[in-house]
């Protein structure tokens, strides 16, 4: 490992150092970058850096050949451009950055020859499904979700949702704004439109089966409607694994799933009335240019307020909309278009926060 970054967590961030020796670490600003200074023995010689430019510098490090970036949010677009522009291969966690910025993201790797491998789990799935295939034979991609922990409650009882009922995924252990995300179905939508970008496959023949096992990780059917399906636990191990050992797997020792009498696999489709995050997704998807940015923006200010009791759970999805259709996109957008959208729809979606959504 050749550097790190986190945000604020210097105590572990501090352990992986004494443990991987890297030559850079990246952290969120100067003062937490003193904090892991102080954590980190005399004669270490790993280079501080912090700020955006110190997150930059990390991801684009010289003697690295592979980037993973993991960032929660908007904030992976930069680093992930950096990565980019300096022909690392991208190991992508942070889906935000193709739902913002897709365009110009792939148009970037694409000239640079970088290749984006998935770390979401549907999207290593899908990349695990098409290895071997033409790409032109794909017909559809079929993107599971689990549900989320609220696939069957009433939709008149959502309005009670507490952060804490919804941090508790049923199969998934990840952070908070992607259990919210999850919660919501917004984590499906924001995965639609990562597909699209990923696969360069329109949103169109993007179907999303909800399946609340999560033992299918997602599914690609052919023009000969063969369906090939990725299986496996639901542990975002093997999907990092596969990421950063891509053509090669590793021994990783995970349980196979079980196939016996008392497994059943189940499918239906999405509630679109009940989640409608994600419909808010697809018209972002189908109308494109700085939607996307915006959903993406109003998303995360509107996921930060319900976390901090400051918002209901039913209003994640009114905020959103509300951002949105004060939004007046801007078609085929650069960098600075996106960047602008992304800082607009925080101030707006923060004002309609402050009024419920409305
Ligand atoms: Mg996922």
């Amino acid at each position: 490992m050749k550097a790190v970054a986190a945000k604020h967590n210097v105590t572990l961030l501090a352990e992986q150092i004494r443990e991987f020796a890297p030559e850079a670490a990246a952290v969120f600003d100067a003062s937490t970058a003193r904090q892991l200074g102080q954590l980190l023995p005399t004669g270490c010689r790993t280079r501080i850096l912090y700020g955006a430019e110190g997150y930059n510098t990390a991801a684009s490090w010289e003697s690295a050949e592979l980037t993973l970036t993991a960032m929660v949010g908007a904030a992976g677009l930069l680093p992930t451009l950096a990565a980019i522009d300096s022909g690392k291969t991208v190991a992508l966690a942070n889906k935000e950055t193709l739902v913002m910025a897709g365009s110009v993201v792939t148009a970037r790797a694409a000239a640079r020859g970088v290749v984006i491998l998935p770390v979401d789990s549907e999207h290593s799935a899908i990349f695990q499904c098409l290895q071997g295939q033409r790409r032109e034979d794909a017909a559809q991609i079929l993107l599971t979700a689990s549900g989320g922990p609220f696939h069957l409650r009433a939709r008149e009882e959502f309005a009670a949702i507490t952060p804490a009922e919804a941090l508790r995924h049923p199969n998934w252990s990840m952070g908070a704004k992607i259990t919210i995300d999850s919660a919501t179905l917004m984590n499906k939508g924001l995965e639609v439109i990562e597909a699209k970008w990923l696969f360069g496959i329109p949103q169109d023949r993007i179907r999303v089966v909800v399946h609340p096992q999560s033992i299918i990780h997602s599914m690609v059917a052919f023009r000969d409607s063969s369906v090939i399906a990725q299986l496996g636990v639901p542990d975002m191990k093997a999907a990092i694994a596969y990421a950063l050992s891509y053509p090669e797997r590793l021994a990783l020792g995970q349980p196979l799933p079980t196939f016996s009498s008392d497994t059943h696999l189940t499918f239906s489709e999405p509630d679109l009335v009940k989640f409608p995050c994600l419909d808010l997704a697809y018209e972002a998807c189908r109308r494109g240019g700085t939607l996307p940015a915006v959903l993406n923006a109003a998303n995360e200010i509107a996921v930060n307020a319900f976390l901090q009791e400051r918002t209901a759970f039913t209003a994640i999805p009114l905020i959103v909309r509300g951002t949105m259709e004060a939004h007046v996109p801007v078609s085929d957008p650069g960098l600075e278009d996106i960047l602008a959208a992304d800082r607009w729809a925080r101030k707006k979606a923060s004002e309609l926060t402050s009024s419920g959504g409305r």
